[in-house]
């Protein structure tokens, strides 16, 4: 994928999630990277729309992991809780690896040292209160 930057507003993130949902496919690992509020889960939902999934998506921040059966195979993490990475390994996170879903993290930088290097990166700013800057690596 091509590095690029775009600035956007509140809609647009979710419209954004919806046609990056176009681009990934089963396998693709996702890391978003940005502060509490920079708007991880709201692409996420946009991802997920855009996968067809009709039904409500939550944040995983208390359940750690959720999983949607949409066009495909959606894994949501949510690291933010649980910053040791030993209880990762011990939940089995690896196994997600090696299986054929798309894979998103919010806060991956606690599992950075076992998530293969192939991963799409996507960090999101803030620019101010309904503007985020997301630079796809
Ligand atoms: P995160 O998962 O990164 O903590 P969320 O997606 O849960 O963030 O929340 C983002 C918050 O910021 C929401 O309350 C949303 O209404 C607000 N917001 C304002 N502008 C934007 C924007 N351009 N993109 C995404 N969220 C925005
Ligand atoms: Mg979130």
């Amino acid at each position: 994928m091509n590095k690029r930057k775009v600035t956007i507003d509140y809609l647009d993130t979710q419209k954004l999630g919806e046609n990056f949902s176009k681009k990934i496919k089963s396998g693709d690992i996702i890391l978003l990277y940005g502060d509490l509020g920079a708007g991880k889960t709201t692409f996420v939902k946009g991802i997920l729309k855009g996968l067809q999934f009709a039904n409500e998506v939550t944040s995983p921040t208390f359940s750690l992991i959720n999983e949607y059966n949409a066009d495909k195979k959606v894994i949501h993490i949510d690291c933010y809780r649980e910053k040791e990475i030993e209880r990762w390994i011990s939940i089995g996170i690896e196994d997600y690896f090696n299986q054929s879903n798309i894979i998103i993290i919010e806060w991956p930088e606690i599992l950075e040292a076992i998530i293969p290097d192939n991963a799409i990166k996507i960090k999101i700013s803030h620019i101010d209160t309904n503007k985020r800057e997301f630079l796809f690596i």
